[in-house]
C-alpha cells in the first residue's frame, strides 16, 4: 500500500497537483489539496507527476506495510 499525503500547512494552492491528477487530488473549500484516497494499491504517473510539480514539495507518498 501507498500512502499519500498532502501538507495543509505547506501547500499554497496553486492547483497544480489536482489539475495534474484530479483523480488523485481534489481541492477543498480553500483551495488547498486534500488526497482523494489517502491509501492505495499503488501510485500512478499522473500522481507521481503531481507530486514532482507541487512547487512547495507539500506532497509526500511512502510506503506503508498496513491499511487501518
Ligand atoms: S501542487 Fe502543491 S502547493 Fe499546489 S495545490 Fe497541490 S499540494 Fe498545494
Amino acid at each position: 500500500m501507498k500512502k499519500i499525503e498532502v501538507n495543509a500547512a505547506t501547500c499554497i494552492a496553486c492547483g497544480a497537483c489536482y489539475q495534474i491528477a484530479p483523480h488523485a487530488f481534489q481541492p477543498n473549500e480553500s483551495g488547498i489539496s486534500v488526497p482523494v484516497k489517502e491509501l492505495v494499491e499503488s501510485v500512478d504517473e499522473l500522481t507521481i507527476e503531481a507530486m514532482e510539480s507541487c512547487p512547495v514539495a507539500a506532497i509526500t507518498i511512502e510506503d506503508v506495510e498496513d491499511a487501518e
